[in-house]
Protein backbone atom coordinates (compact mmCIF):
# COMPACT_ATOMS: atom_id res chain seq x y z
CA UNK A 1 0.00 0.00 0.00
CA UNK A 2 1.51 3.46 -0.66
CA UNK A 3 0.52 5.99 1.95
CA UNK A 4 1.20 9.79 0.39
CA UNK A 5 2.93 11.80 2.71
CA UNK A 6 2.16 14.88 4.48
CA UNK A 7 2.97 18.21 3.47
CA UNK A 8 4.82 20.32 5.78
CA UNK A 9 5.94 22.73 3.68
CA UNK A 10 5.16 25.36 0.85
CA UNK A 11 8.01 27.59 -0.32
CA UNK A 12 7.71 29.89 -2.81
CA UNK A 13 10.57 31.62 -4.20
CA UNK A 14 10.53 34.82 -6.24
CA UNK A 15 13.42 35.12 -8.25
CA UNK A 16 14.48 36.79 -11.87
CA UNK A 17 16.67 33.60 -12.19
CA UNK A 18 13.80 30.42 -11.54
CA UNK A 19 15.93 28.19 -13.49
CA UNK A 20 18.75 28.82 -10.94
CA UNK A 21 17.27 26.40 -8.87
CA UNK A 22 16.87 23.64 -11.06
CA UNK A 23 19.40 21.01 -9.75
CA UNK A 24 20.39 22.16 -6.11
CA UNK A 25 16.69 21.83 -5.16
CA UNK A 26 15.85 18.55 -7.35
CA UNK A 27 18.66 16.39 -6.41
CA UNK A 28 19.23 14.46 -3.66
CA UNK A 29 17.44 14.67 -0.38
CA UNK A 30 15.03 17.69 -1.17
CA UNK A 31 14.85 16.28 -4.50
CA UNK A 32 13.20 12.87 -3.02
CA UNK A 33 11.26 15.19 -0.04
CA UNK A 34 9.63 16.99 -3.39
CA UNK A 35 8.97 14.05 -5.32
CA UNK A 36 7.47 12.06 -1.86
CA UNK A 37 5.40 15.46 -0.78
CA UNK A 38 6.41 16.60 1.89
CA UNK A 39 7.81 19.86 0.75
CA UNK A 40 6.46 21.74 -2.22
CA UNK A 41 8.67 24.42 -3.80
CA UNK A 42 7.62 26.80 -6.07
CA UNK A 43 9.62 29.58 -8.31
CA UNK A 44 7.71 32.37 -9.31
CA UNK A 45 9.33 35.08 -11.90
CA UNK A 46 9.57 38.82 -10.71
CA UNK A 47 9.94 39.62 -14.36
CA UNK A 48 6.28 38.31 -14.84
CA UNK A 49 5.12 41.11 -12.97
CA UNK A 50 6.94 44.05 -14.90
CA UNK A 51 5.28 46.71 -16.95
CA UNK A 52 7.92 47.28 -19.37
CA UNK A 53 7.99 45.76 -22.56
CA UNK A 54 11.77 44.58 -22.18
CA UNK A 55 10.51 42.83 -18.47
CA UNK A 56 12.83 45.44 -16.57
CA UNK A 57 12.30 45.25 -13.09
CA UNK A 58 14.91 47.35 -12.27
CA UNK A 59 15.71 51.02 -12.26
CA UNK A 60 18.19 53.86 -11.58
CA UNK A 61 18.30 54.75 -7.61
CA UNK A 62 16.95 58.09 -6.38
CA UNK A 63 19.92 60.51 -5.61
CA UNK A 64 22.28 59.10 -8.31
CA UNK A 65 25.37 56.74 -7.46
CA UNK A 66 26.01 53.52 -9.12
CA UNK A 67 24.20 50.06 -10.08
CA UNK A 68 20.38 49.58 -9.80
CA UNK A 69 17.48 48.68 -7.47
CA UNK A 70 14.98 46.25 -8.05
CA UNK A 71 11.27 48.27 -8.17
CA UNK A 72 8.70 48.24 -5.81
CA UNK A 73 5.84 47.51 -7.50
CA UNK A 74 6.75 44.07 -9.39
CA UNK A 75 8.28 43.00 -6.15
CA UNK A 76 5.04 43.32 -4.41
CA UNK A 77 2.97 41.93 -6.90
CA UNK A 78 4.95 38.88 -6.75
CA UNK A 79 4.49 38.76 -3.30
CA UNK A 80 0.22 39.20 -3.26
CA UNK A 81 0.62 36.30 -6.49
CA UNK A 82 1.44 33.83 -3.85
CA UNK A 83 -1.25 34.63 -1.52
CA UNK A 84 0.37 37.15 0.94
CA UNK A 85 -2.13 39.45 2.24
CA UNK A 86 -1.16 41.88 4.85
CA UNK A 87 -4.17 42.54 7.24
CA UNK A 88 -7.32 41.00 5.76
CA UNK A 89 -7.03 37.58 6.89
CA UNK A 90 -6.35 35.55 10.24
CA UNK A 91 -4.67 32.90 9.86
CA UNK A 92 -5.03 29.56 12.93
CA UNK A 93 -1.67 30.46 14.35
CA UNK A 94 1.52 32.48 13.94
CA UNK A 95 3.16 29.40 11.81
CA UNK A 96 0.52 29.43 9.31
CA UNK A 97 0.27 32.45 8.37
CA UNK A 98 2.46 32.85 4.85
CA UNK A 99 6.26 34.35 6.44
CA UNK A 100 8.09 36.78 4.00
CA UNK A 101 11.86 36.28 4.18
CA UNK A 102 14.17 39.10 2.25
CA UNK A 103 17.47 37.02 1.49
CA UNK A 104 19.56 40.24 2.52
CA UNK A 105 23.32 40.50 3.82
CA UNK A 106 22.31 43.43 6.21
CA UNK A 107 19.54 40.68 7.75
CA UNK A 108 19.87 38.41 11.20
CA UNK A 109 22.33 35.70 10.35
CA UNK A 110 20.86 32.28 10.02
CA UNK A 111 22.03 30.03 12.46
CA UNK A 112 20.40 26.59 14.01
CA UNK A 113 17.99 28.06 16.24
CA UNK A 114 16.55 30.14 13.40
CA UNK A 115 16.18 27.20 10.91
CA UNK A 116 14.19 25.64 13.53
CA UNK A 117 12.42 28.26 14.02
CA UNK A 118 11.50 28.53 10.57
CA UNK A 119 11.02 25.19 10.05
CA UNK A 120 7.68 25.65 11.83
CA UNK A 121 5.89 27.46 9.63
CA UNK A 122 3.68 25.77 7.01
CA UNK A 123 4.78 28.51 3.72
CA UNK A 124 7.67 30.44 3.66
CA UNK A 125 8.00 33.20 0.41
CA UNK A 126 11.79 34.10 0.01
CA UNK A 127 12.73 36.79 -2.09
CA UNK A 128 15.80 37.14 -3.71
CA UNK A 129 17.60 40.37 -4.37
CA UNK A 130 19.95 41.33 -7.46
CA UNK A 131 22.12 44.32 -8.09
CA UNK A 132 22.15 47.21 -5.50
CA UNK A 133 19.23 45.02 -3.67
CA UNK A 134 15.71 45.97 -3.50
CA UNK A 135 13.75 49.50 -3.13
CA UNK A 136 13.54 50.09 0.27
CA UNK A 137 9.69 50.07 0.74
CA UNK A 138 9.08 46.89 0.04
CA UNK A 139 10.61 45.88 3.56
CA UNK A 140 7.12 46.70 4.76
CA UNK A 141 5.81 43.90 3.31
CA UNK A 142 8.57 41.39 4.51
CA UNK A 143 8.49 40.20 8.12
CA UNK A 144 12.16 38.94 8.44
CA UNK A 145 15.47 40.09 6.60
CA UNK A 146 17.97 37.20 6.55
CA UNK A 147 21.68 36.81 5.91
CA UNK A 148 23.57 33.69 5.23
CA UNK A 149 26.91 35.80 6.25
CA UNK A 150 29.37 38.66 6.86
CA UNK A 151 30.42 38.53 3.02
CA UNK A 152 27.73 39.56 0.04
CA UNK A 153 26.83 37.54 -3.39
CA UNK A 154 25.47 38.85 -6.01
CA UNK A 155 21.94 37.71 -5.84
CA UNK A 156 19.68 36.12 -3.35
CA UNK A 157 19.50 32.94 -4.81
CA UNK A 158 22.32 30.95 -4.01
CA UNK A 159 21.38 32.24 -0.18
CA UNK A 160 17.97 31.28 -0.57
CA UNK A 161 19.16 27.91 -1.39
CA UNK A 162 21.44 27.48 1.56
CA UNK A 163 17.88 28.33 3.94
CA UNK A 164 16.01 25.86 1.89
CA UNK A 165 18.64 22.91 2.15
CA UNK A 166 18.48 23.64 6.07
CA UNK A 167 15.69 24.53 7.07
CA UNK A 168 13.98 21.68 4.62
CA UNK A 169 16.23 19.00 6.70
CA UNK A 170 14.09 19.86 9.80
CA UNK A 171 11.17 18.58 8.09
CA UNK A 172 9.78 14.75 9.64
CA UNK A 173 10.90 12.15 6.95
CA UNK A 174 13.34 14.82 4.72
CA UNK A 175 16.15 12.79 6.59
CA UNK A 176 15.07 9.22 7.09
CA UNK A 177 17.01 9.25 10.73
CA UNK A 178 16.32 11.60 12.69
CA UNK A 179 18.65 11.01 15.19
CA UNK A 180 21.15 12.13 12.74
CA UNK A 181 19.77 15.56 12.40
CA UNK A 182 19.69 15.89 16.09
CA UNK A 183 23.43 14.44 16.40
CA UNK A 184 24.59 16.85 13.73
CA UNK A 185 27.41 20.24 14.76
CA UNK A 186 24.98 22.71 16.62
CA UNK A 187 21.90 20.98 16.85
CA UNK A 188 22.27 21.04 20.49
CA UNK A 189 24.84 23.47 20.38
CA UNK A 190 28.01 21.09 20.11
CA UNK A 191 29.83 19.91 17.15
CA UNK A 192 29.32 16.72 15.79
CA UNK A 193 31.87 13.96 16.80
CA UNK A 194 34.63 12.11 14.02
CA UNK A 195 32.97 9.62 11.85
CA UNK A 196 34.94 6.34 10.22
CA UNK A 197 34.07 3.83 7.97
CA UNK A 198 35.94 1.06 6.30
CA UNK A 199 38.54 0.09 5.64
CA UNK A 200 39.50 -0.12 9.75
CA UNK A 201 42.74 0.48 8.36
CA UNK A 202 43.89 3.07 5.65
CA UNK A 203 47.79 3.36 4.75
CA UNK A 204 49.26 4.33 7.85
CA UNK A 205 45.58 5.66 9.72
CA UNK A 206 43.52 3.02 11.78
CA UNK A 207 40.41 3.95 12.95
CA UNK A 208 40.09 4.18 16.91
CA UNK A 209 39.74 0.84 18.70
CA UNK A 210 36.56 2.01 20.80
CA UNK A 211 34.63 1.83 17.35
CA UNK A 212 35.59 -1.67 16.59
CA UNK A 213 34.75 -2.81 20.17
CA UNK A 214 30.75 -3.65 19.83
CA UNK A 215 30.72 -1.88 22.84
CA UNK A 216 28.27 0.56 22.64
CA UNK A 217 28.08 2.40 25.89
CA UNK A 218 32.16 2.69 25.58
CA UNK A 219 31.21 3.94 21.56
CA UNK A 220 28.46 6.79 22.90
CA UNK A 221 31.08 7.89 26.10
CA UNK A 222 33.90 7.98 23.27
CA UNK A 223 31.37 10.40 20.96
CA UNK A 224 30.41 12.43 23.64
CA UNK A 225 34.05 13.22 24.66
CA UNK A 226 35.14 14.10 21.30
CA UNK A 227 32.21 15.97 20.40
CA UNK A 228 32.73 18.24 23.82
CA UNK A 229 36.80 18.29 22.70
CA UNK A 230 36.17 19.44 19.08
CA UNK A 231 33.84 22.01 20.12
CA UNK A 232 36.31 23.53 23.23
CA UNK A 233 39.41 23.06 20.81
CA UNK A 234 37.55 24.76 17.18
CA UNK A 235 34.09 26.59 18.71
CA UNK A 236 34.60 27.95 22.17
CA UNK A 237 32.35 30.45 21.91
CA UNK A 238 29.34 27.69 21.61
CA UNK A 239 30.23 25.80 24.78
CA UNK A 240 30.19 29.22 26.35
CA UNK A 241 26.46 29.59 24.58
CA UNK A 242 25.54 26.45 25.90
CA UNK A 243 26.61 26.97 29.77
CA UNK A 244 25.30 30.75 29.89
N1 LIG B 1 23.96 46.67 -1.75
C1 LIG B 1 23.65 45.56 -0.90
C2 LIG B 1 24.35 45.74 0.44
O1 LIG B 1 25.51 46.16 0.45
O2 LIG B 1 23.76 45.43 1.49
C3 LIG B 1 24.11 44.24 -1.49
C4 LIG B 1 23.29 43.82 -2.67
S1 LIG B 1 23.77 42.23 -3.26
C5 LIG B 1 24.94 42.63 -4.49
C6 LIG B 1 22.39 41.70 -4.19
C7 LIG B 1 21.45 40.74 -3.48
O3 LIG B 1 22.13 39.56 -3.13
C8 LIG B 1 20.82 41.23 -2.21
O4 LIG B 1 19.69 42.02 -2.48
C9 LIG B 1 20.48 39.96 -1.48
O5 LIG B 1 19.21 39.45 -1.90
C10 LIG B 1 21.56 39.00 -1.97
N2 LIG B 1 22.64 38.76 -0.99
C11 LIG B 1 23.93 39.12 -1.15
N3 LIG B 1 24.67 38.77 -0.11
C12 LIG B 1 23.85 38.12 0.75
C13 LIG B 1 24.04 37.51 2.02
N4 LIG B 1 25.22 37.48 2.64
N5 LIG B 1 22.97 36.93 2.61
C14 LIG B 1 21.75 36.96 2.02
N6 LIG B 1 21.52 37.54 0.82
C15 LIG B 1 22.55 38.11 0.18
Amino acid sequence: MCIAAMLYMKIDILTIFPSMFNGPLTESLIGRALRSGILEIETVDIRSFSKDKHLKVDDKPFGGGPGMVMKVGPLLDAITSVGVRRKNKSYKNFHSKPYVIYMSPQGKKLDTAMVKELSKFKHLVILCGHYEGVDERIINYVDCEVSIGDYVLTGGEIPAMVLIDSVARMLPGVVKKEKSVKNDSFYNGMLDYPHYTRPAIFKRYSVPNVLLSGNHKEIQKWREEQSAKRTRERRPDLIKDVLE
